[in-house]
Protein backbone atom coordinates (compact mmCIF):
# COMPACT_ATOMS: atom_id res chain seq x y z
CA UNK A 1 0.00 0.00 0.00
CA UNK A 2 1.12 3.35 -0.69
CA UNK A 3 1.49 5.73 2.37
CA UNK A 4 -0.34 9.08 2.27
CA UNK A 5 2.63 10.61 2.82
CA UNK A 6 6.47 10.61 2.53
CA UNK A 7 7.18 12.33 5.92
CA UNK A 8 5.84 13.50 9.33
CA UNK A 9 7.01 15.80 11.30
CA UNK A 10 5.94 15.94 14.93
CA UNK A 11 5.66 19.38 16.30
CA UNK A 12 5.95 22.90 15.19
CA UNK A 13 8.79 24.86 17.12
CA UNK A 14 11.30 26.09 15.05
CA UNK A 15 12.98 22.98 14.51
CA UNK A 16 10.11 21.51 13.66
CA UNK A 17 9.55 24.40 11.30
CA UNK A 18 12.43 24.42 9.47
CA UNK A 19 12.86 21.27 8.74
CA UNK A 20 9.69 21.30 6.89
CA UNK A 21 11.01 24.08 5.42
CA UNK A 22 13.86 22.25 4.33
CA UNK A 23 12.21 19.10 2.92
CA UNK A 24 10.01 21.16 1.06
CA UNK A 25 12.58 22.12 -1.64
CA UNK A 26 12.38 17.95 -2.62
CA UNK A 27 9.02 16.17 -4.47
CA UNK A 28 8.15 14.75 -1.24
CA UNK A 29 4.36 14.56 0.27
CA UNK A 30 5.10 16.62 4.04
CA UNK A 31 2.32 16.62 6.98
CA UNK A 32 3.67 18.69 10.28
CA UNK A 33 1.51 18.09 13.16
CA UNK A 34 1.04 20.83 15.63
CA UNK A 35 -0.95 19.73 18.85
CA UNK A 36 -1.75 23.20 19.71
CA UNK A 37 -3.58 25.51 17.94
CA UNK A 38 -0.74 27.56 16.60
CA UNK A 39 2.81 27.48 15.11
CA UNK A 40 5.47 28.59 17.57
CA UNK A 41 4.14 28.08 20.97
CA UNK A 42 6.65 25.78 22.62
CA UNK A 43 10.23 26.53 24.05
CA UNK A 44 10.39 28.88 20.74
CA UNK A 45 7.54 30.86 22.12
CA UNK A 46 9.69 32.81 25.09
CA UNK A 47 13.41 32.93 24.90
CA UNK A 48 16.31 35.51 24.69
CA UNK A 49 15.71 35.98 20.98
CA UNK A 50 19.90 35.59 20.43
CA UNK A 51 21.75 34.06 17.76
CA UNK A 52 24.68 32.92 19.15
CA UNK A 53 28.20 33.59 18.09
CA UNK A 54 29.49 29.48 19.52
CA UNK A 55 31.42 31.14 22.36
CA UNK A 56 29.41 29.14 24.58
CA UNK A 57 28.56 25.65 23.33
CA UNK A 58 31.69 23.12 24.56
CA UNK A 59 33.81 22.46 21.54
CA UNK A 60 33.58 18.46 19.71
CA UNK A 61 29.43 18.71 20.74
CA UNK A 62 26.86 18.65 18.13
CA UNK A 63 25.73 21.84 19.74
CA UNK A 64 29.28 23.42 18.76
CA UNK A 65 28.89 22.21 15.62
CA UNK A 66 25.73 23.15 14.36
CA UNK A 67 25.99 26.34 16.34
CA UNK A 68 28.59 27.68 14.00
CA UNK A 69 27.05 25.98 11.29
CA UNK A 70 23.88 28.18 11.26
CA UNK A 71 25.09 31.26 12.74
CA UNK A 72 26.06 32.85 9.32
CA UNK A 73 22.74 31.02 7.62
CA UNK A 74 20.60 33.93 9.55
CA UNK A 75 21.51 36.84 6.96
CA UNK A 76 20.01 34.80 4.20
CA UNK A 77 17.35 33.33 5.90
CA UNK A 78 15.79 36.35 7.35
CA UNK A 79 15.95 37.87 3.76
CA UNK A 80 14.33 35.30 2.18
CA UNK A 81 11.57 35.00 5.06
CA UNK A 82 11.67 38.55 5.62
CA UNK A 83 11.68 38.31 8.92
CA UNK A 84 13.46 40.49 11.87
CA UNK A 85 17.04 39.92 12.37
CA UNK A 86 20.46 42.17 13.17
CA UNK A 87 23.58 40.99 13.19
CA UNK A 88 24.80 42.84 16.27
CA UNK A 89 27.03 41.48 18.23
CA UNK A 90 27.11 40.07 21.94
CA UNK A 91 29.40 40.73 25.11
CA UNK A 92 30.62 38.56 27.65
CA UNK A 93 31.25 41.38 30.59
CA UNK A 94 33.38 40.45 32.98
CA UNK A 95 32.48 42.17 36.79
CA UNK A 96 34.98 42.67 39.33
CA UNK A 97 38.96 41.38 39.43
CA UNK A 98 37.22 37.77 39.77
CA UNK A 99 35.75 37.18 36.97
CA UNK A 100 38.05 38.32 34.16
CA UNK A 101 39.74 34.76 34.17
CA UNK A 102 36.61 33.32 33.25
CA UNK A 103 36.88 35.19 29.48
CA UNK A 104 40.17 33.25 28.67
CA UNK A 105 38.43 30.51 29.25
CA UNK A 106 35.63 31.26 26.39
CA UNK A 107 37.96 33.21 23.96
CA UNK A 108 39.60 29.70 24.20
CA UNK A 109 36.11 27.86 23.60
CA UNK A 110 35.51 30.48 20.56
CA UNK A 111 38.66 30.45 19.23
CA UNK A 112 38.33 25.70 18.70
CA UNK A 113 34.50 26.41 17.64
CA UNK A 114 35.77 29.07 15.01
CA UNK A 115 33.81 31.87 15.94
CA UNK A 116 35.59 34.94 15.64
CA UNK A 117 36.05 36.68 19.47
CA UNK A 118 38.18 39.54 21.10
CA UNK A 119 38.80 40.37 24.69
CA UNK A 120 38.49 44.40 24.95
CA UNK A 121 39.49 46.37 28.25
CA UNK A 122 36.88 47.35 30.62
CA UNK A 123 37.71 50.96 29.53
CA UNK A 124 36.42 50.17 26.02
CA UNK A 125 33.30 48.59 26.95
CA UNK A 126 32.42 51.20 28.71
CA UNK A 127 32.84 53.55 25.88
CA UNK A 128 30.99 50.97 23.87
CA UNK A 129 28.17 50.66 26.88
CA UNK A 130 27.76 53.80 28.90
CA UNK A 131 25.10 52.26 30.99
CA UNK A 132 27.25 49.02 32.03
CA UNK A 133 28.36 48.73 35.51
CA UNK A 134 31.96 51.08 36.38
CA UNK A 135 33.16 47.42 37.99
CA UNK A 136 33.37 45.80 34.89
CA UNK A 137 36.78 44.94 34.07
CA UNK A 138 37.01 43.55 30.54
CA UNK A 139 34.84 41.86 28.15
CA UNK A 140 34.98 39.38 25.60
CA UNK A 141 33.13 40.45 22.26
CA UNK A 142 31.82 37.97 19.86
CA UNK A 143 30.93 39.88 16.75
CA UNK A 144 29.08 36.92 15.19
CA UNK A 145 25.88 37.16 17.94
CA UNK A 146 22.50 38.56 16.66
CA UNK A 147 18.77 38.84 17.36
CA UNK A 148 16.34 37.58 15.94
CA UNK A 149 12.68 37.78 16.13
CA UNK A 150 12.11 33.95 17.10
CA UNK A 151 8.32 34.34 16.66
CA UNK A 152 8.75 35.78 13.39
CA UNK A 153 11.41 33.96 11.81
CA UNK A 154 9.02 30.15 12.98
CA UNK A 155 6.01 31.66 11.40
CA UNK A 156 7.57 32.25 8.49
CA UNK A 157 9.35 29.02 7.63
CA UNK A 158 5.85 27.46 8.28
CA UNK A 159 4.35 29.84 6.13
CA UNK A 160 7.13 29.12 3.36
CA UNK A 161 6.99 25.07 3.84
CA UNK A 162 3.31 25.26 3.48
CA UNK A 163 3.31 27.58 0.33
CA UNK A 164 5.71 25.32 -0.63
CA UNK A 165 2.87 22.38 -0.51
CA UNK A 166 3.67 21.07 2.97
CA UNK A 167 0.22 20.02 4.75
CA UNK A 168 -0.03 21.50 8.57
CA UNK A 169 -2.36 20.05 11.20
CA UNK A 170 -2.92 22.10 14.25
CA UNK A 171 -4.29 20.64 17.56
CA UNK A 172 -3.94 17.71 16.20
CA UNK A 173 -1.61 15.50 19.01
CA UNK A 174 0.78 12.26 18.35
CA UNK A 175 -0.68 9.63 20.30
CA UNK A 176 1.38 6.40 19.15
CA UNK A 177 3.48 5.10 15.93
CA UNK A 178 1.98 2.78 13.49
CA UNK A 179 4.37 -0.38 13.20
CA UNK A 180 4.47 -2.24 9.52
CA UNK A 181 2.85 -5.89 9.85
CA UNK A 182 5.46 -7.19 7.98
CA UNK A 183 8.78 -5.94 9.67
CA UNK A 184 9.99 -5.52 13.04
CA UNK A 185 10.59 -2.28 14.12
CA UNK A 186 9.32 -0.12 11.18
CA UNK A 187 7.32 2.72 11.84
CA UNK A 188 4.71 3.39 8.98
CA UNK A 189 2.95 6.14 10.18
CA UNK A 190 1.38 7.81 13.52
CA UNK A 191 -1.76 7.71 15.46
CA UNK A 192 -3.29 11.39 16.96
CA UNK A 193 -6.45 12.60 18.44
CA UNK A 194 -7.76 13.31 14.20
CA UNK A 195 -7.00 9.49 12.97
CA UNK A 196 -3.90 7.93 11.65
CA UNK A 197 -1.82 9.26 9.08
CA UNK A 198 0.56 7.16 6.91
CA UNK A 199 4.22 7.94 6.25
CA UNK A 200 7.79 6.63 5.30
CA UNK A 201 9.27 8.59 7.41
CA UNK A 202 8.64 10.00 11.36
CA UNK A 203 10.46 13.02 12.16
CA UNK A 204 10.30 13.79 16.11
CA UNK A 205 10.40 17.72 16.98
CA UNK A 206 8.62 17.51 19.98
CA UNK A 207 10.42 20.24 22.04
CA UNK A 208 10.19 18.86 25.60
CA UNK A 209 8.12 16.33 24.96
CA UNK A 210 10.99 14.76 22.47
CA UNK A 211 11.79 12.14 24.99
CA UNK A 212 8.48 10.81 25.77
CA UNK A 213 8.00 10.58 21.44
CA UNK A 214 11.61 8.62 21.20
CA UNK A 215 10.71 6.12 24.11
CA UNK A 216 7.15 5.69 21.87
CA UNK A 217 9.63 4.17 18.85
CA UNK A 218 11.62 2.31 21.32
CA UNK A 219 14.61 4.56 20.88
CA UNK A 220 17.09 5.89 24.00
CA UNK A 221 14.84 4.77 26.98
CA UNK A 222 17.21 6.23 29.40
CA UNK A 223 17.16 9.78 27.85
CA UNK A 224 14.97 12.57 29.64
CA UNK A 225 14.41 15.71 28.62
CA UNK A 226 14.30 18.15 32.35
CA UNK A 227 12.05 21.90 31.98
CA UNK A 228 14.43 24.22 32.78
CA UNK A 229 12.90 26.81 33.57
CA UNK A 230 14.05 30.77 32.41
CA UNK A 231 11.96 33.60 33.77
CA UNK A 232 12.48 37.34 31.76
CA UNK A 233 11.33 40.87 32.58
CA UNK A 234 10.21 43.28 29.63
CA UNK A 235 11.23 46.57 30.14
CA UNK A 236 9.54 49.53 28.24
CA UNK A 237 10.33 50.89 24.73
CA UNK A 238 10.35 54.41 25.97
CA UNK A 239 13.25 53.87 28.36
CA UNK A 240 15.59 52.49 26.11
CA UNK A 241 18.18 51.69 28.75
CA UNK A 242 21.05 49.65 26.44
CA UNK A 243 22.36 49.23 23.16
CA UNK A 244 24.22 46.01 23.37
CA UNK A 245 23.78 42.59 23.85
CA UNK A 246 25.64 41.95 27.44
CA UNK A 247 25.83 38.71 29.26
CA UNK A 248 27.43 37.36 32.26
CA UNK A 249 29.65 35.19 32.75
CA UNK A 250 28.17 32.16 32.36
CA UNK A 251 27.40 29.76 35.26
CA UNK A 252 27.90 25.88 34.97
CA UNK A 253 24.28 25.28 33.05
CA UNK A 254 23.41 28.61 31.65
CA UNK A 255 25.15 31.29 29.77
CA UNK A 256 23.81 33.64 32.89
CA UNK A 257 21.47 36.66 33.37
CA UNK A 258 21.59 38.92 30.50
CA UNK A 259 20.51 42.25 29.48
CA UNK A 260 19.68 42.86 26.36
CA UNK A 261 17.65 45.06 23.38
CA UNK A 262 14.86 43.39 21.40
CA UNK A 263 14.36 43.84 18.03
CA UNK A 264 10.83 45.48 18.89
CA UNK A 265 13.27 48.31 21.26
CA UNK A 266 12.45 47.07 24.59
CA UNK A 267 14.88 46.15 27.17
CA UNK A 268 15.08 42.40 27.92
CA UNK A 269 16.32 41.01 31.61
CA UNK A 270 17.09 37.60 32.26
CA UNK A 271 16.89 34.10 32.12
CA UNK A 272 17.43 32.24 35.27
CA UNK A 273 17.69 28.73 35.04
CA UNK A 274 15.58 26.49 37.15
CA UNK A 275 14.43 22.88 37.13
CA UNK A 276 10.72 21.95 37.05
CA UNK A 277 8.94 19.15 36.76
CA UNK A 278 5.94 19.94 34.89
CA UNK A 279 6.51 20.73 31.00
CA UNK A 280 3.65 23.72 30.68
CA UNK A 281 4.61 25.38 33.87
CA UNK A 282 5.70 28.54 32.26
CA UNK A 283 4.92 31.34 35.62
CA UNK A 284 7.13 33.23 37.24
CA UNK A 285 8.03 33.13 40.58
CA UNK A 286 8.53 36.06 43.15
CA UNK A 287 12.43 34.34 43.87
CA UNK A 288 13.17 34.21 39.95
CA UNK A 289 12.06 37.55 39.62
CA UNK A 290 14.58 39.08 42.55
CA UNK A 291 17.37 36.10 41.01
CA UNK A 292 16.93 38.58 37.42
CA UNK A 293 16.85 41.40 38.50
CA UNK A 294 19.52 41.27 40.95
CA UNK A 295 21.34 39.85 37.60
CA UNK A 296 20.37 42.92 35.23
CA UNK A 297 21.81 45.23 38.03
CA UNK A 298 25.22 43.61 38.43
CA UNK A 299 25.69 44.60 34.88
CA UNK A 300 23.73 47.59 34.23
CA UNK A 301 22.91 49.33 37.88
CA UNK A 302 20.93 51.96 36.34
CA UNK A 303 17.57 49.76 36.07
CA UNK A 304 14.51 51.22 37.43
CA UNK A 305 11.40 48.67 38.29
CA UNK A 306 9.32 51.05 37.17
CA UNK A 307 10.27 50.39 33.49
CA UNK A 308 9.04 46.73 34.00
CA UNK A 309 6.05 46.12 31.95
CA UNK A 310 5.55 42.30 31.54
CA UNK A 311 7.02 39.33 32.90
CA UNK A 312 6.93 35.62 31.14
CA UNK A 313 9.00 32.39 31.32
CA UNK A 314 10.30 29.33 28.85
CA UNK A 315 11.33 26.26 29.21
CA UNK A 316 14.41 24.86 28.06
CA UNK A 317 14.14 20.94 26.43
CA UNK A 318 17.18 20.12 28.39
CA UNK A 319 18.53 16.47 27.83
CA UNK A 320 20.68 13.84 29.10
CA UNK A 321 22.28 12.84 25.77
CA UNK A 322 26.16 12.25 25.78
CA UNK A 323 27.84 13.54 23.21
CA UNK A 324 28.56 11.26 20.15
CA UNK A 325 32.15 11.99 20.34
CA UNK A 326 33.41 9.57 22.93
CA UNK A 327 36.12 12.15 23.31
CA UNK A 328 33.92 14.51 24.77
CA UNK A 329 32.76 14.86 28.26
CA UNK A 330 29.17 16.52 28.13
CA UNK A 331 26.03 14.93 29.24
CA UNK A 332 23.45 17.62 27.74
CA UNK A 333 23.96 17.65 23.64
CA UNK A 334 21.58 17.57 21.05
CA UNK A 335 20.29 14.02 19.41
CA UNK A 336 20.15 14.44 15.57
CA UNK A 337 20.04 10.69 14.19
CA UNK A 338 18.32 7.99 12.66
CA UNK A 339 18.29 4.98 15.12
CA UNK A 340 19.98 1.73 13.52
CA UNK A 341 17.55 -0.29 14.88
CA UNK A 342 14.16 1.15 14.58
CA UNK A 343 13.44 1.95 10.38
CA UNK A 344 11.73 4.87 9.15
CA UNK A 345 12.07 7.21 12.56
CA UNK A 346 14.28 10.65 12.10
CA UNK A 347 15.33 11.13 16.25
CA UNK A 348 15.47 14.60 17.02
CA UNK A 349 16.11 15.64 21.05
CA UNK A 350 17.92 17.72 23.86
CA UNK A 351 16.81 20.44 21.57
CA UNK A 352 17.51 23.33 24.72
CA UNK A 353 19.90 26.44 23.59
CA UNK A 354 21.11 27.21 21.57
CA UNK A 355 18.37 25.05 19.33
CA UNK A 356 16.91 28.13 17.79
CA UNK A 357 19.73 29.55 16.41
CA UNK A 358 20.82 26.16 15.17
CA UNK A 359 17.64 24.96 13.75
CA UNK A 360 18.67 26.01 10.30
CA UNK A 361 21.75 23.55 10.29
CA UNK A 362 19.50 20.79 12.05
CA UNK A 363 17.45 20.91 8.89
CA UNK A 364 19.83 20.51 6.80
CA UNK A 365 21.45 17.51 8.86
CA UNK A 366 18.19 15.62 8.61
CA UNK A 367 17.88 16.48 4.87
CA UNK A 368 22.13 14.65 4.89
CA UNK A 369 20.81 11.43 7.23
CA UNK A 370 17.63 11.02 4.86
CA UNK A 371 19.96 10.96 2.17
CA UNK A 372 22.27 8.71 3.55
CA UNK A 373 19.61 6.50 4.08
CA UNK A 374 18.77 6.34 0.43
CA UNK A 375 15.93 9.03 0.03
CA UNK A 376 16.19 9.68 -3.58
CA UNK A 377 14.99 13.42 -2.49
CA UNK A 378 14.71 14.84 -6.16
CA UNK A 379 14.46 19.17 -6.16
CA UNK A 380 11.01 20.87 -7.02
CA UNK A 381 11.60 22.61 -10.44
CA UNK A 382 9.21 25.41 -8.47
CA UNK A 383 9.99 25.68 -4.94
CA UNK A 384 10.07 29.15 -3.89
CA UNK A 385 12.62 30.05 -1.40
CA UNK A 386 10.95 33.49 -0.68
CA UNK A 387 7.84 34.13 2.01
CA UNK A 388 6.84 37.31 1.02
CA UNK A 389 6.32 40.16 4.58
CA UNK A 390 2.75 41.63 4.74
CA UNK A 391 2.76 45.53 5.42
CA UNK A 392 3.82 46.52 8.67
CA UNK A 393 2.26 49.99 8.92
CA UNK A 394 4.26 51.25 11.97
CA UNK A 395 7.50 50.42 9.66
CA UNK A 396 6.15 52.56 7.10
CA UNK A 397 7.07 55.87 5.39
CA UNK A 398 3.88 58.66 6.14
CA UNK A 399 3.55 58.62 2.03
CA UNK A 400 3.52 54.57 1.91
CA UNK A 401 1.26 54.40 5.28
CA UNK A 402 -0.91 57.23 3.54
CA UNK A 403 -1.02 54.77 0.13
CA UNK A 404 -2.32 52.17 1.57
CA UNK A 405 -4.96 53.70 3.40
CA UNK A 406 -6.51 54.95 0.41
CA UNK A 407 -5.71 51.38 -0.81
CA UNK A 408 -7.84 49.43 2.18
CA UNK A 409 -9.35 52.09 4.94
CA UNK A 410 -8.73 49.68 7.40
CA UNK A 411 -5.06 50.22 7.65
CA UNK A 412 -6.37 53.51 8.87
CA UNK A 413 -7.97 52.24 11.65
CA UNK A 414 -5.46 51.68 14.83
CA UNK A 415 -6.41 48.60 17.25
CA UNK A 416 -3.48 48.78 19.31
CA UNK A 417 -2.13 51.88 20.28
CA UNK A 418 1.11 50.72 22.03
CA UNK A 419 2.36 49.08 18.76
CA UNK A 420 0.61 50.89 16.70
CA UNK A 421 -0.86 47.56 14.86
CA UNK A 422 -3.78 48.39 12.18
CA UNK A 423 -7.35 46.41 10.89
CA UNK A 424 -5.60 45.71 7.97
CA UNK A 425 -2.73 44.15 9.25
CA UNK A 426 -4.80 41.54 11.71
CA UNK A 427 -7.33 41.05 9.24
CA UNK A 428 -4.34 39.89 6.89
CA UNK A 429 -2.97 37.91 9.45
CA UNK A 430 -6.66 36.18 9.92
CA UNK A 431 -6.69 35.27 6.13
CA UNK A 432 -2.32 34.30 5.68
CA UNK A 433 -1.84 31.03 4.90
CA UNK A 434 -1.50 30.10 8.16
CA UNK A 435 -4.42 31.53 9.30
CA UNK A 436 -4.03 33.23 12.64
CA UNK A 437 -7.22 32.19 14.61
CA UNK A 438 -6.40 33.32 18.64
CA UNK A 439 -5.47 36.50 20.35
CA UNK A 440 -2.00 34.78 20.79
CA UNK A 441 -1.68 34.10 17.26
CA UNK A 442 -2.03 37.58 16.42
CA UNK A 443 0.03 38.76 18.93
CA UNK A 444 3.23 36.46 17.70
CA UNK A 445 2.12 37.75 14.26
CA UNK A 446 1.89 41.40 14.84
CA UNK A 447 2.89 42.25 18.56
CA UNK A 448 -0.59 43.48 19.64
CA UNK A 449 -0.91 43.29 22.85
CA UNK A 450 3.42 43.41 24.00
CA UNK A 451 3.01 47.32 24.52
CA UNK A 452 2.41 48.59 28.24
CA UNK A 453 -1.51 48.59 28.41
CA UNK A 454 -0.95 44.44 27.61
CA UNK A 455 -3.82 44.56 25.60
CA UNK A 456 -6.01 46.72 27.46
CA UNK A 457 -7.32 48.93 24.97
CA UNK A 458 -6.81 46.57 21.74
CA UNK A 459 -8.56 43.08 23.54
CA UNK A 460 -12.03 44.22 22.74
CA UNK A 461 -12.11 45.17 18.97
CA UNK A 462 -9.15 42.18 18.12
CA UNK A 463 -12.33 39.81 19.77
CA UNK A 464 -14.80 41.52 17.46
CA UNK A 465 -12.24 41.28 14.17
CA UNK A 466 -11.75 37.66 14.91
CA UNK A 467 -15.17 36.99 15.33
CA UNK A 468 -16.41 39.09 12.67
CA UNK A 469 -13.47 37.24 10.16
CA UNK A 470 -13.90 34.18 10.98
CA UNK A 471 -17.86 34.03 11.44
CA UNK A 472 -17.90 33.15 15.03
CA UNK A 473 -19.78 34.28 17.97
CA UNK A 474 -17.39 36.66 20.07
CA UNK A 475 -17.72 34.03 22.95
CA UNK A 476 -15.81 31.73 21.08
CA UNK A 477 -12.72 33.50 20.37
CA UNK A 478 -9.76 32.20 22.23
CA UNK A 479 -6.34 32.90 24.03
CA UNK A 480 -4.60 30.35 22.55
CA UNK A 481 -7.63 27.58 21.47
CA UNK A 482 -9.95 25.65 23.06
CA UNK A 483 -10.37 25.64 26.87
CA UNK A 484 -9.06 29.87 26.87
CA UNK A 485 -12.05 31.88 26.21
CA UNK A 486 -11.42 35.15 26.56
CA UNK A 487 -15.37 35.84 27.21
CA UNK A 488 -17.28 34.64 29.87
CA UNK A 489 -21.13 36.01 28.93
CA UNK A 490 -22.27 38.69 27.85
CA UNK A 491 -23.29 41.16 30.87
CA UNK A 492 -26.64 42.08 29.46
CA UNK A 493 -27.52 38.55 29.86
CA UNK A 494 -27.03 38.90 33.81
CA UNK A 495 -30.10 38.27 35.50
C1 LIG B 1 14.60 30.69 28.68
C2 LIG B 1 15.11 30.26 27.35
C3 LIG B 1 16.05 31.02 26.66
C4 LIG B 1 16.56 30.59 25.44
N1 LIG B 1 17.34 31.42 24.70
C5 LIG B 1 17.80 31.01 23.49
C6 LIG B 1 18.56 31.88 22.66
O1 LIG B 1 18.71 33.06 22.95
N2 LIG B 1 19.08 31.37 21.53
C7 LIG B 1 18.92 30.08 21.15
O2 LIG B 1 19.47 29.65 20.14
N3 LIG B 1 18.13 29.24 21.87
C8 LIG B 1 17.55 29.70 23.01
N4 LIG B 1 16.73 28.90 23.74
C9 LIG B 1 16.43 27.57 23.25
C10 LIG B 1 15.35 27.56 22.19
O3 LIG B 1 14.27 28.39 22.52
C11 LIG B 1 14.86 26.13 22.03
O4 LIG B 1 15.97 25.32 21.97
C12 LIG B 1 14.06 25.94 20.75
O5 LIG B 1 13.04 26.89 20.69
C13 LIG B 1 13.52 24.52 20.70
O6 LIG B 1 12.70 24.42 19.56
P1 LIG B 1 11.88 23.09 19.27
O7 LIG B 1 11.21 23.30 17.98
O8 LIG B 1 12.77 21.92 19.45
O9 LIG B 1 10.85 23.00 20.49
P2 LIG B 1 9.42 23.70 20.70
O10 LIG B 1 9.43 25.12 20.30
O11 LIG B 1 9.01 23.38 22.09
O12 LIG B 1 8.51 22.93 19.66
C14 LIG B 1 8.06 21.62 19.85
C15 LIG B 1 6.62 21.56 19.42
O13 LIG B 1 6.17 20.20 19.47
C16 LIG B 1 4.82 20.22 19.86
N5 LIG B 1 4.49 18.88 20.36
C17 LIG B 1 4.96 18.29 21.47
N6 LIG B 1 4.42 17.06 21.62
C18 LIG B 1 3.60 16.88 20.56
C19 LIG B 1 2.73 15.83 20.16
N7 LIG B 1 2.59 14.72 20.90
N8 LIG B 1 2.02 15.96 19.01
C20 LIG B 1 2.12 17.10 18.27
N9 LIG B 1 2.91 18.14 18.63
C21 LIG B 1 3.64 18.04 19.75
C22 LIG B 1 4.77 21.29 20.92
O14 LIG B 1 3.45 21.75 21.14
C23 LIG B 1 5.69 22.35 20.33
O15 LIG B 1 4.98 23.29 19.57
C24 LIG B 1 16.16 29.34 24.94
C25 LIG B 1 15.19 28.59 25.60
C26 LIG B 1 14.63 29.08 26.77
C27 LIG B 1 13.50 28.34 27.40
Amino acid sequence: MRSQYDVIIIGAGVVGCMVARWLSRYTLRILLVEKTSDVCTGATAANSALVHAGYHAVPGTLKAEMNIKANPMWDRLSEDLQFGFVRSGAYIVAVGEDERPSLDMFLDRAQKNGTPAQIISGREMHKREPCITPEVTSALFVPAGGICDPWGATIAAAENAVMNGVELRLDTEFQEFLWSDEEVKHIVGIKTNRGRFHSRWVINAAGLFADEVMHKAGVRPEFTITPRRGEYFVLDRSRIQVQNVLFPVPTPISKGILVTPTLHGNTLIGPNAENVEDKIDVDVTPEGMDEIWDGGKKLVPSLDRRDIIAVFAGLRPAGNAPCQNPDVHYNHDFIIEIPEHVKGFVNLGGMDSPALTAAPAIAEKVVELLREAGEALAPKADWDSIRPARPVFRNLSHGEQAALVAEDPRYGRVICRCEYVTEGEIVAEIHAPIPATTYDALKRRTWLGTGRCLGAFDMPRVINILARELGKDPLEITKKGDGSELLFRRTKEVP
